[in-house]
């Protein structure tokens, strides 16, 4: 009896040892999924092992540095602030305002972000052209809060990624109202786990990513401007008629994904957001082009607005409370 008993004692933890290693194979995966990979050519880290904040110019020194269309000194001149926040890497985000020159009313605002995928070089330098642009006009009749590089992380690695030095795709990072039940399903099933397009542990898990989301709920723009290559086009959500064509930029809707800008503001938060693709990531288009996008896309942002906020932004309310 004794020795039965002891029999099945050793069967029970032959099983439970089975099923544990089963589980661990089938939990590898995953839990290499979850863990944040951090990319090399990081910062030195401080005593207490946290990437401490770079100065300013410091940032500038390394964009300017590797952005050869922009320079140091340029970088140094563009009159850029410090927000407070950094990448993970400690780089400070950077923003500028550009106040409407009109003092009727309440101005319309337009949030212009460049370089959210940081191997998409041409999409920063472009924004810092129509700062230039921005600060030579004597009539602005929009308020401009301009995000020139929005995931610095991503443009310094020495070869740039389209990620954050998480690995995480900013623009699959957003906390869209399916990110819970698409985002990582989509990433697995549709890009087959493409780690230039991985989402992130959860929505919002990236600073980059909860900084530009505050941007948008503190600003409150009428309008987002997000400058991406190398697909040549123009994309468009939101409650809007979309513009045909921009320059030599042509309409082309790419639909949405779980976790990306276009999905957040333009149909979760009903914003018009206007995705500008360029045909080249390392390639700048004319100063001819370029001048011809920023034209017609003034002309189109001055007879297409909103004339009226959304109402949540109106009453500094969101149509949900459960989204962070
Ligand atoms: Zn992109």
């Amino acid at each position: 009896m004794a020795v039965s008993k002891r029999l099945q004692t050793a069967e029970k933890a032959r099983r439970f040892v089975g099923l544990f290693l089963v589980g661990a194979v089938l939990a590898w995966p995953m839990m290499q999924t979850a863990r944040a990979q951090v990319l090399p050519s990081a910062p030195p880290r401080d005593q207490a092992g946290q990437f401490p904040l770079m100065t300013q110019a410091r940032a500038c020194e390394l964009i300017g540095g590797k952005l050869q269309s922009v320079g140091v000194a340029r970088c140094l001149r563009a009159g850029l602030r410090m927000s407070g926040s950094a990448s993970v890497h400690g780089v400070p985000l950077l923003y500028r305002d550009f106040p409407a020159s009109s003092r009727r009313g309440v101005p319309q605002r337009i949030l212009l972000l460049g370089g959210i995928h940081g191997d998409e070089l041409s999409s920063v330098s472009i924004v810092f052209n129509w700062m230039d642009h921005l600060e030579r006009s004597r009539f602005l009749p929009f308020h401009w809060r301009v995000i020139p590089n929005a995931n610095p992380d991503g443009l310094l690695q020495r070869k740039a990624t389209r990620g954050n030095a998480n690995g995480v795709d900013l623009n699959r990072n957003f906390p869209t109202l399916d990110w819970q039940r698409e985002a990582m399903t989509y990433w697995e099933k549709r890009t087959h786990r493409d780690p230039r397009r991985y989402p992130g542990p959860a929505a919002l898990s990236e600073p980059e990513t909860r900084w530009l989301v505050e941007q948008i709920r503190q600003f409150r723009p009428d309008a987002i401007v997000s400058v991406h290559a190398p697909f040549g086009l123009l994309d468009f959500d939101g409650p809007r008629e979309p513009p045909q064509r921009f320059g030599y930029l042509h309409l082309h809707q790419l639909g949405t994904y779980p976790g990306s800008l276009g999905n957040y503001a333009g149909v979760n938060l009903g914003l018009p957001v206007i995705t500008l693709e360029l045909p080249h990531a390392g390639i700048m288009p004319t100063p001819q082009q370029q001048a011809r996008i920023w034209a017609d896309m003034l002309t189109w942002l001055e007879r297409n607005l909103p004339r009226e906020a959304p109402l949540y932004f109106r009453l500094g309310q969101y149509p949900w409370e459960d989204v962070p």
